[in-house]
């Protein structure tokens, strides 16, 4: 492929697009992801004039490898557990099995449907998007050269964008450990998207998002799940009890959890694997999810080469996502902090309205939001109790049991809303977990950003019969007027 200038049209594919002006821009954005892409429109829609360089897809990880595409799967799970499920409701369901490419072909809709919806957001606004793969090769210089080859920016295919800014965009790729070569039935997040049959036995290494999550929708499609990870618990980034209440459910639904474990080394088994652990007998499988994090893409695109400075490949910006570099500014996962889709969106959306002179207010890392869409799901928002109780000496804590939560009897779900404050003092965490809890989020992240205290949120009123009324219970609780809890 050859680098070109196009416009993307409403049905996902590009066009030679008219140039308008040479190749110079007021941003030019490398990388098409979630944060990269969100700083284009805003920019342009801000009246600057943008080109967005991409190497594979507009819509990056979160669209196209990410988010969405684990969604539908974990959807896709969910259909599947009520169906074996039914029987507890008094509704008698059958399931003929997991038809692995027709869960593929639903994915994909969802997923083409949402990448048609980008390009034409993104032609709308009139960015040039510049297919290929871009590197820094001066401070305010992206060169293009031709997509996915390692074709040396001088030659002629290349393509030179200059930008009175330049947004560093590239995101992140699945990391890997080096005694566990990938390859067969050792693989990433990215393989396992592709999976064409369920195999019968999976360990995933790691437990963390990724491994919880595809732990997740295995076990729902049928396969017999060991998750293997090397800290002492579950989802290590969550309040201890989210881990522990994970730990509880995951066992109730037929997986075995290693923690503590440490993986030695992996050698074939006929078609499987078998996996070597510092301690115990190894363990065989068919399938080897590696989920040990992701790591910044970063390498080889001039970016140490121009100035800007790099701490373990993460690109160091301050508050304002600005380089080393004048002019040169970062956004999404390789930014040091929480991988999140959503913290790219409002970095690519600050950023553009930064250089419009709109002198907007920098992120609040504390209160973004976390959702893990296993089952049960987590939703999280501020402090851990531990990491309050690092900083406050007047930490006071309330968790609700939607045992006591009708919504969630009907649901069948076991869980609670752990509400973290200090005392006389706002909200600053809470956690949650349980079949959909996800959706409670919002409010919470409300209530942590706005600072609001215990009584502020008891004194609105919560709809019966939700699972956000078990959130306004834990409020009442903490504001010393528990109604369906013990005091
Ligand atoms: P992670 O950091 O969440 O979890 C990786 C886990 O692997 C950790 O618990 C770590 O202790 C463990 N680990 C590391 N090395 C190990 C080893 N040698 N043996 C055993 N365990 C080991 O990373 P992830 O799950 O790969 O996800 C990557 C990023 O993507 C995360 O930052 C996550 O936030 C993001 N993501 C978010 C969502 C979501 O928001 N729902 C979903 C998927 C991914």
């Amino acid at each position: 492929m050859s680098v070109n200038s196009h416009t993307s049209t409403s049905d996902g594919t590009s066009q030679p697009g008219p140039q308008t002006g040479g190749d110079e821009y007021d941003v030019v954005v490398l990388g098409a992801g979630s944060g990269g892409y969100a700083c284009a429109l805003r920019s342009a829609q801000l009246g600057m004039r943008v080109a967005l360089v991409e190497s594979d897809k507009v819509g990056g990880t979160c669209l196209h490898w990410g988010c969405i595409p684990t969604k539908a799967m974990l959807h896709a799970a969910e259909v599947a557990d009520a169906a074996t499920e039914g029987s507890r409701v008094g509704i008698r369901l059958q399931s003929d099995g997991v038809d692995l490419p027709a869960v593929h072909a639903f994915k994909d809709a969802v997923v083409n449907r949402l990448f048609r919806g980008l390009t034409g957001l993104i032609t709308g606004a009139g960015i040039t998007v510049v297919e290929g793969t871009g590197r820094l090769t001066g401070p305010n210089t992206v060169t293009v050269t031709t997509a996915g080859t390692k074709t040396p920016a001088t030659t002629p295919e290349a393509r030179s964008l200059t930008g009175r800014y330049v947004v560093l965009a590239t995101g992140s790729v699945p990391r890997t450990l080096p005694q566990v070569p990938i390859g067969g039935p050792v693989m990433t997040s990215d393989e396992l998207l592709r999976l064409e049959r369920i195999p019968q036995r999976v360990v995933v290494l790691g437990g963390g998002v990724i491994g919880v999550e595809f732990a997740s929708v295995l076990t729902s499609f049928g396969a017999r799940v060991t998750i293997v990870e090397a800290l002492p618990r579950l989802v290590p980034g969550e309040d201890e009890a989210i881990s522990k209440a994970l730990d509880r459910a995951f066992r109730k639904r037929g997986m075995t959890i290693r923690t503590g474990a440490r993986v030695t080394g992996v050698e074939p088994a006929g078609d499987a694997v078998r996996i070597h652990l510092a301690e115990g007998e190894p363990v065989e499988a068919d399938l080897l999810l590696v989920a040990v994090g992701r790591g910044p893409r970063t390498e080889g695109l001039g970016y140490a080469e121009h100035g800007v400075q790099l701490d373990r490949g993460f690109v160091v910006t301050d508050e304002r996502c600005r380089t080393a570099v004048p002019g040169v500014y970062a956004v999404g996962d390789i930014v040091p902090g929480l991988q999140l889709a959503h913290r790219g969106f409002a970095q690519g959306i600050f950023v553009a309205e930064d250089l419009a002179g709109l002198e907007p207010i920098p992120l609040q890392e504390r209160s973004i939001p976390r959702v893990t869409y296993c089952d049960p799901e987590i939703a999280s928002v501020g402090l851990s109790e531990a990491q309050a109780r690092e900083q406050y000496p007047d930490v006071i804590t309330n968790e609700y049991n939607l045992g006591g939560n009708g919504r969630s009897l009907i649901l069948g779900t076991t869980g609670f809303v752990k509400v973290v404050a200090r005392k006389d003092g706002p909200v600053v965490g809470i956690h949650m977990i349980g079949t959909r809890i996800g959706e409670q989020i919002g409010e919470a992240q409300l209530i942590v950003g706005w600072e609001a205290t215990p009584a502020d949120v008891a004194q609105h009123i919560h709809a019966h019969p939700t699972q956000n009324e078990a959130l306004g219970e834990a409020h009442l609780a903490l504001a010393g007027k528990p109604l369906h809890s013990h005091a």
